[in-house]
């Protein structure tokens, strides 16, 4: 039984025709696409396809879970009750993989870690499979000449890969996020944290270590922070007049005007890939030359250029309050920001965002959703108004940027109540910048 066909569904279905070709499958989803549906009639000929239903989960013999399908779903957990066992991709993913394992995961950064430290690794060697929640699901990279696998991990994913065996392995952050999906932010943090129990060569955030509560111990773990790294085999940053030297231990890495990503939180995410890279035996001066030239992923501060003087930067991808923090710091040169964000807020608390907002936003253009919730969370000090959608929220920010300012797109939020995806609302954002330009 496959529940949830989307492409990981579709995995699934590739991973069961690859190795067991007779089995009796059936799909399920809350609202199977007629094209997913043919795609699964294309591996799997006579795969039925249906909507949920707890009877039929509770007679499977075996269930294949999607990360978008909660496992707290009542027919799901009352299959469990009747010991069905419910299986994940990662653990059918390890169960085969030959080659080393890289797993990166985290509230945010995930994708431009895994993205540069693939770059970082194919530089070098050859055989390296990305994947995973960054876009190939991890089943579909399972190849026999692989020397090295690098996959994004989802929190999802790990709720049904207890056991996940790595090489290297990081938890690059930890803020509130998918509290639609979890009870508290510490049952959010401990699955993630998991990935570190079959970790051979951990990576590890000092901020995160020094955080008592989460009790992260690890032994023969390597560190990268933003502050001077403690030990010579650690990572982390040395302050200059001009910006940072990236280093480790005593040893200068790159200058951070070198690189192409921008703001602090790129610089944990150079630091870590390049830690991870460490670790998996990558040469140090080879990773620092694929990380000068790395320009980062789109819709992930990706600049649109100016119109009129004012620059416009596309951060689509900020779908927490901790990623627009972490946006406005990155890209705010004092209090120079027009800032537009809202969508769907997931249940989350604007609170730690509060100081970034406080000390760089000049002023607010909400949409979506929940643009109520942010106007009652948004620091005094920030001017906001409801837009309504995006058309009007970049339409009315232009009017009052002045030349020199920045309208960042950082919604903070989800996108789903106004558009298909991030990526759909960046497209869009793009397309607006665009028209203002011509
Ligand atoms: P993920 O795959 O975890 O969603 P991405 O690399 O796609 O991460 O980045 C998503 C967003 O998160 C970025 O657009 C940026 O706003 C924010 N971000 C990226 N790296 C970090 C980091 N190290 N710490 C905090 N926020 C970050």
């Amino acid at each position: 039984m496959i529940v949830g066909l989307g492409a990981t569904g579709l995995s699934y279905a590739r991973h069961i025709s690859r190795t067991a070709p007779a089995a009796r499958v059936m799909a399920m989803d809350a609202s199977p696409s007629p094209e997913r549906a043919r795609a699964l009639e294309s591996i799997l000929p006579g795969a039925q396809v249906g909507g949920l239903d707890a009877q039929a989960l509770a007679r499977a013999e075996e269930i294949f879970l999607s990360p978008g399908v909660p496992l707290a779903t009542p027919g799901l957990q009352a299959a469990l009750r009747q010991g069905v066992p419910i299986r994940g991709d990662l653990a059918l993913f390890a169960a085969q993989a030959q080659a080393p394992l890289a797993a990166v995961t985290g509230t945010n950064g995930k994708s431009t870690v895994c993205q540069l430290l693939y770059k970082m690794a194919a530089a070098q060697r050859q055989g390296v499979r990305l994947g995973g929640n960054i876009g190939t699901p991890c089943l579909d990279v399972l190849a026999k000449d692989a020397s090295l696998y690098v996959l994004e991990v989802s929190s999802y994913q790990l709720e049904l890969a207890a056991e996940l065996p790595t090489q290297t392995a990081v938890v690059l952050n930890l803020s509130p996020d998918h509290l639609d999906r979890y009870d508290t932010a510490a049952d959010y943090y401990k699955t993630k944290l998991a990935l570190y129990d079959h970790c051979r060569q951990p990576v590890v955030n000092r901020a995160l270590s020094l955080n008592k509560s989460l009790g992260l111990e690890l032994e023969g773990a390597v560190s990268f922070g933003l502050d001077e790294p403690p030990a010579e085999q650690d990572f982390g940053l040395r302050p200059l007049p001009d910006g940072f030297m990236l280093v480790r231990g005593s040893r200068p890495l790159v200058h951070s005007a070198s690189l192409r990503l921008a703001g602090e939180h790129n610089l944990a995410n150079v630091l870590a890939a390049i830690a991870l890279g460490e670790r998996l035996g990558l040469a140090l001066a080879g990773m620092v030359e694929t990380a000068r030239h790395f320009g980062g992923l789109p819709h992930r501060g990706e600049h649109l250029g100016k119109v009129g003087g004012v620059a416009f930067v596309n951060d689509s991808k900020a779908t927490n309050p901790g990623a627009m923090a972490a946006s406005i710091k990155g890209f705010a040169k004092g209090r120079n920001l027009l800032l537009i964000c809202g969508g769907q807020a997931k249940g989350l608390s604007f609170a730690e965002a509060a100081p970034a907002l406080g000390n760089h936003v000049k002023q607010a253009f909400l949409i979506g959703q929940d643009a109520g919730q942010l106007a009652a969370e948004l620091p005094p000090s920030v001017i906001a108004e409801d837009c309504g959608c995006l058309a009007e929220a970049v339409s009315r920010a232009y009017a009052a940027a002045q030349p020199g300012e920045l309208v960042l797109l950082a919604p903070g939020c989800a996108s789903f109540d106004q558009f298909a995806d991030y990526m759909a609302r960046g497209d869009a954002f793009r397309q607006l910048v665009q028209e203002l330009q011509q």
